[in-house]
């Protein structure tokens, strides 16, 4: 049952995080084209003789925010209703390299993103908690469990490694299930050991639960040191790939999910309720246009765009409030049917580059938001 009264629809936020110009761009002679003032984006025209173009958010955050400027304004709040049993989601939305992986993910211990913030305040707040993870990736409409994934490398790897160590050792403390191999792994060029194959995922309803992945890991942890472990095994394992497969990464997204069964006293009755936070880090919106050349390209480019073209409908079918909301159209969306409208709080977070190279991403960006704007 839900635990409290939320409306039935709660709008969706949109936030704005502009990054600042990096340095290499600035050698390279880019000149920022983005101003953001008060909650309001502006963008340079493209001739002088045009007004520059504005766009109003909910919030807008500039060149100059930090990580925990960001979570404390903006991310904050829904760790809280995820930690009162609600469910909560956010978005990370924009072109390759405007910045979302760095808000989402971030850097350990000096530049933490938002996982890793929204993880340290679950525990700091609720240690006694039952948290539980996931983390799934989504390419060319298949669906990879990164904890899996990731644990597969792992023993693989020579595993007086650090990471490998840490994370078996997380991963004994808890139970989380990690596949020993009784013998050596055959020798794989590149140290994947590619003999089994990684369980095939399903999305499915759940009577009870909602829509789930079947077969994906929910990996029990009992400290914010257990996610980081098994989070960051799997980000690496995330950028290897990506470097295998020539940026696969931009053109996949990343599901991350806290579980936190809760017991809340409702009108003198105890409740147990299970809240939910999910991170993602949607695929870079420039494939959403592209299509390469050669066929196999075309096929990915299209279920890219598909993922994020669904999205957006079903965002415009959630705020216009049509009968019929498209969320069976992609795997993204199927997979996040009840992580986004009903009464999920929901945030859109656009990452945007300032930079003059950028422009028309950045307009397109912001157009794609406009679309959660009319409530
Ligand atoms: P995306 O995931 O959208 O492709 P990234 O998060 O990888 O983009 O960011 C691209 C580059 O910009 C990275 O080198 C990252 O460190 C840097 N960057 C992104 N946002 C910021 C920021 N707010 N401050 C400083 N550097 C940033
Ligand atoms: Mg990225």
């Amino acid at each position: 049952p839900a635990p409290a009264s939320l409306p039935v629809q709660t709008p969706i936020q949109v936030i704005v995080r502009c990054r600042p110009l990096l340095p290499h761009e600035v050698a390279a002679g880019q000149r920022s084209v983005v101003a953001c003032r008060g909650n309001s984006v502006f963008v340079e025209p493209v001739h002088a003789y045009q007004n520059p173009r504005g766009f109003a958010f909910d919030r807008v955050f500039g060149p100059t925010t930090t990580q925990q400027e960001l979570f404390e304004t903006s991310i904050r709040p829904l760790v809280q209703h995820a930690l009162d049993g609600y469910k909560c989601t956010v978005l990370a939305y924009g072109p390759t390299g405007s910045g979302k992986t760095h808000s989402m993910q971030g850097s350990r211990p000096l530049c933490p993103g938002m996982m890793f913030e929204s993880v340290a305040m679950v525990f700091a707040a609720a240690p006694s908690a039952h948290v539980r993870m996931s983390f799934v990736e989504i390419y060319n409409e298949e669906l990879l469990d990164l904890l899996d994934e990731s644990q597969r490398r792992l023993e693989s790897a020579p595993p007086t490694s650090t990471s490998s160590r840490a994370l078996q050792a997380a991963a004994r403390r808890h139970g989380v299930r990690i596949k020993y191999k009784t013998k050596p792994p055959v020798a794989a060029t590149d140290g994947v050991n590619d003999d089994e194959p990684p369980p095939k995922l399903h999305i499915v309803r759940h009577p009870r639960d909602g829509v789930i992945v079947h077969g994906l890991q929910e990996a029990p942890v009992a400290s914010a040191a257990d996610v980081y472990a098994l989070l960051e095994a799997a980000i690496d394992c995330r950028q290897q790939s990506a470097t295998r497969c020539n940026k696969e990464s931009s053109r996949s997204h990343a599901i991350f999910t806290l579980y936190i069964d809760t017991t809340l006293i409702v009108g003198g009755n105890t409740v147990h309720a299970t809240g939910q936070l999910r991170l993602v880090d949607l695929s870079g919106s420039e494939n959403y246009a592209r299509a390469g050349g050669c066929k196999a390209r075309q096929v990915e480019a299209a279920n890219i765009g598909q993922g994020l073209l669904a999205l957006g409908r079903v965002i415009k079918a959630l705020v216009e409030g049509w009968r019929h909301v498209p969320y069976r159209e992609s795997k993204l969306t199927r997979l996040l049917q009840d992580s986004i409208g009903g009464a999920t709080m929901t945030t859109l977070l656009l990452a945007v580059a300032p930079g003059d190279d950028s422009l028309d991403e950045t307009l397109s960006t912001l157009a794609y938001a406009q679309l959660a704007q009319r409530v």
